[in-house]
């Protein structure tokens, strides 16, 4: 006798439709309400609790699935799509992105490669970019989970092009001099992350000092490259940053392009935070020298608010990025026609599955036109200056880093300069606001000063946002200090 056959798919679509057309509603009058609610909140004990259940044994209705997920996941969210949250650096999401990324599973490719309608998308979204980015239509790329994957990616290839042998067959033994990679010190942590797992380690990155702006001083860059050169060590790659995290500087990308240019050196733009303003109007100069780059990352989940994940990277030497990770199983070997002919995806990537995240872009941008796009990031940035500007005009605020971008570097001083104190002090205005649901800033530290750091990437913040969390600041401030003594 035959053991009955199952499926997946639901016993009654009717029902699944009504629940799935529910759920779009919820899903709408969510993000229509997101205003009216705590940007964050900590979760009681109770929730938490319940997410250490073991895996489900019975089934149950979806039905059920679904309001549990009302109860125990919705409220507890990050909070990025909410108008006041300027924590760390991250996009506040679209509607349209979550109904692609909805539809791509609904499409279900898998976007290794083949000759599919997802796998033309994906690859006109990188054309996009690299249209955008003024690099050649023979250039390539890969869109991949984020910055630190499409910095990795580049990173591999310049390695491999620079190593002086064939690394991939012989590994980095065999390389007849050690390599090095330069940054500025403000460079971002997934880049010596990226370095260490390439197998070079921390050693190959060397962090030049920045300035008094926080970008990189090229004549210190230039001197490092000189000195290694005359150790016997191989300058393989300088990383211009294109907006940094900290403070959102950007390195004279011109003048890094023309040192190595003239040293032979791989010149690499990470653009998670600043690539994409070169479709911004007002801003897009501040790039300039972007184009001339051998590899630029960018993150599409940062300013084109694509919901996460998404980042791409793009390479000039199309070859070489083949070279790099161009490998095919016996159970997968290209053929002239059929599904598996043509570009294979994977042939540019460590990953050979993929998921369809081009079609969020690609809808938002369609919808959209890249034009408000460019816009929302002159908004960002101009709010950033009226932040700015609020700060400069209290007296008990101090700005704590010149506003460059959309990145705002201030603390509540209170003409106060006992750094320990001052830590402590805005440390507790960041959490008790974080805590209270006004709003989301993270902190830093600049050039040893602690403070609040305020990343407007949202497209949902507006001024009058930003005025209120000034006021809360202030009062939050004075309260903190009036309840450890400290008179005004
Ligand atoms: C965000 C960021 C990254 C890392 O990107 P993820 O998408 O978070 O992996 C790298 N570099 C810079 C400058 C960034 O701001």
């Amino acid at each position: 006798m035959n053991t009955p056959e199952e499926t997946l798919d639901p016993e009654d679509w009717e029902a699944t439709r009504i629940l799935a057309h529910q759920m779009i509603d919820d899903s709408i009058r969510h993000l229509d309400d997101v205003r009216s609610r705590a940007v964050w909140q900590d979760m009681p004990d109770h929730v938490r609790a319940h997410f250490a259940m073991p895996a489900p044994k019975v089934p149950q209705p979806l039905s059920a699935v679904y309001a549990e997920l009302q109860t125990y996941l919705l409220p507890y969210s990050m909070g990025n799509i909410h108008p006041r949250f300027w924590g760390w650096y991250m996009g506040s999401g679209n509607f349209t992105g979550a109904l692609g990324d909805f539809l791509a599973a609904v499409d279900g490719s898998n976007l290794g490669g083949g000759t599919t309608g997802a796998a033309l998308i994906d690859a006109q979204v990188v054309g996009w970019f690299k249209e955008i980015m003024g690099f050649p239509a023979s250039a390539s790329g890969t869109l991949t989970s984020g910055g630190s994957m499409a910095n990795m990616v580049a990173h591999t290839v310049a390695r491999n092009a620079k190593a002086g042998v064939d690394v991939r067959a012989q590994g980095i033994l065999a390389m007849p001099q050690p390599l090095r990679f330069y940054a500025s010190d403000q460079v971002h942590s997934c880049h010596q992350k990226a370095l260490e797992v390439l197998g070079l380690g921390a050693v190959a990155l060397t962090e030049v000092r920045s300035d008094d702006h926080q970008r990189m001083d090229v004549a210190a860059l230039e001197a490092a490259i000189k000195a290694d050169i005359a150790a016997g060590i191989k300058p393989a790659c300088v990383i211009g940053t294109a907006g940094t995290t900290n403070t959102g500087a950007m390195d004279d990308l011109q003048a890094i392009a023309s040192i190595c240019k003239r040293h032979g050196i791989w010149f690499h733009v990470d653009g998670c935070i600043g690539a994409l303003l070169r479709i911004a109007p007002r801003n897009k100069a501040m790039v300039d020298g972007i184009e001339q780059a051998d590899s630029i990352a960018l993150d599409p989940h940062k300013w084109l608010h694509t919901p996460f994940e998404a980042g791409c990277v793009l390479i000039r030497d199309a070859q070489l990025h083949f070279e790099t990770f161009e490998m095919h199983g016996d159970y997968l070997q290209m053929q002239t026609r059929g599904l598996i002919a043509g570009t294979f995806l994977a042939d540019y990537s460590f990953e050979l599955s993929r998921g369809f995240k081009a079609l969020k872009i690609w809808m938002s941008l369609k919808e959209n036109g890249v034009a408000k796009f460019g816009r929302l990031i002159d908004q960002n940035i101009e709010q950033a200056q009226y932040l700015e500007r609020r700060i400069l005009a209290e007296q008990k605020l101090e700005l704590v880093a010149p506003v460059g971008l959309n990145i705002v570097c201030f603390r509540y001083a209170n003409g106060r300069s006992d750094e320990a104190g001052l830590k402590a002090l805005n440390t507790e205005i960041m959490l008790r606001s974080q805590e209270s649901g006004l709003a989301v800033p993270s902190d830093t530290t600049v050039a040893g000063k602690h403070c609040l750091r305020v990343a407007i990437n949202n497209h949902r913040t507006t001024r009058a946002d930003l005025d209120l969390f000034i006021d809360a600041v202030l009062k939050v401030g004075a309260q903190i200090e009036a309840e450890a003594g400290v008179k005004a």
